[in-house]
């Protein structure tokens, strides 16, 4: 089944800071309602809100709290209220949401927040300075728990690059545990490095054959061991934001799988294409189109369940902004 059945057929499961939805969970009774998040990603995952703040019974309207150090120990208290310490509580609603997280294939958090922000949140030093150096607790549990799982900040999905990194993530990690993980074997897992290696490489080349290397060292009795090791590499290296210097040069491999099959013509056209793209003239959508279009003609079957060539459903046009 192609990435474009699946999105039609299910959502995939993924969490979302409950403000970014528009619930109106904020300190001052608001929200932060994202239209991207709202409009676009909500046609194809089924987005499931988290609020901490309100988790552990602080309400709306509420003290609003942040992060400061004392004694060395990082504290969420309450701004005008130091003495309202929210710490333990925060960590152990994370840890109560386990069970809730688990089945997710993604996650976008609210920016800044004591306890979604991702990263560059407030931290008061000891002298009352702030420095933008802390993660928001519950987002900071959840990175340590499931070390695996794509999450991203709201701000950042704003980048074209960061935003179809996230996204192609949580397909292929929504591939992995749906689809290889259930019926883990050898070849299960040897095919699934097969279908996702143009993609490794176009993140980094080196990580791509290193993972191939892992992959081929599978055997029954350490495939377990193998497998998770595999998993989190790959999931690292897909972090990774793929440059236009990569993408040319997976682009160029592919083209290597046509040299007996295009005239000088097509082939001179598709150079000049890739050339283009490389130029940022084009996006990488117009050289993906034209290898598509030549590879429907002369079919070839490593290329055909190669993730690289349709990585997520083209209606979400990600490819029209790289
Ligand atoms: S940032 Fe997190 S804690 Fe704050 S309102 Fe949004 S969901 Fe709730």
């Amino acid at each position: 089944m192609s990435t474009e059945q699946q999105a039609a057929t299910d959502k995939i499961p993924v969490g979302v800071s409950s403000c970014l939805l528009g619930n109106e969970v904020r300190h001052n009774g608001g929200h932060k309602r994202d239209a991207y998040i709202t409009g676009t990603l909500s046609d194809y995952f089924e987005l499931r809100p988290f609020c901490p703040e309100v988790g552990i019974g602080l309400g709306v309207p509420r003290p609003t709290i942040r992060q400061v150090e004392r004694d060395g120990m990082l504290r969420v208290v309450g701004v005008k209220d130091p003495d309202l310490d929210v710490t333990e509580a925060l960590h152990n609603y994370t840890a109560a949401q386990a069970d809730a997280i688990a089945p997710l294939y993604g996650f976008i958090f609210k920016k800044d927040s004591p306890s979604c922000g991702m990263e560059r949140v407030k931290v008061y030093n000891s002298k009352g300075m702030p420095e933008n150096r802390g993660t928001g607790i519950f987002a900071a549990g959840i990175k340590a728990r499931f070390a695996n799982l794509p999450m991203e900040e709201e701000g950042r999905l704003g980048d074209a690059r960061l935003r179809e990194n996230f996204i192609q993530r949580v397909f292929i990690y929504h591939y992995w545990r749906t689809r290889v993980e259930p019926c883990l074997t050898v070849a299960a897992l040897t095919g699934f490095h097969a279908t996702i290696k143009l993609t490794l490489m176009s993140h980094d080349q080196n990580a791509a054959r290193q993972l191939g290397k892992l992959a081929a060292t599978a055997r029954p009795d350490n495939l377990g061991d193998v497998a998770s090791q595999y998993l989190g590499d790959a999931m690292t290296t897909l972090k990774k934001v793929a440059t236009t210097k990569n993408h040319v040069n997976v682009l160029q491999h592919i083209q290597g799988y046509l040299k007996t099959d295009l005239d000088s013509q097509d082939k001179a056209e598709l150079v000049e294409i890739i050339h283009q793209y490389l130029r940022g003239e084009v996006p990488l959508v117009v050289p993906i189109t034209l290898l598509k279009h030549h590879f429907r003609r002369n079919p070839d079957p490593y290329i055909e369940q190669s993730w690289y060539m349709s990585p997520y459903p083209a209606e979400l046009k990600l490819r029209n902004m790289l």
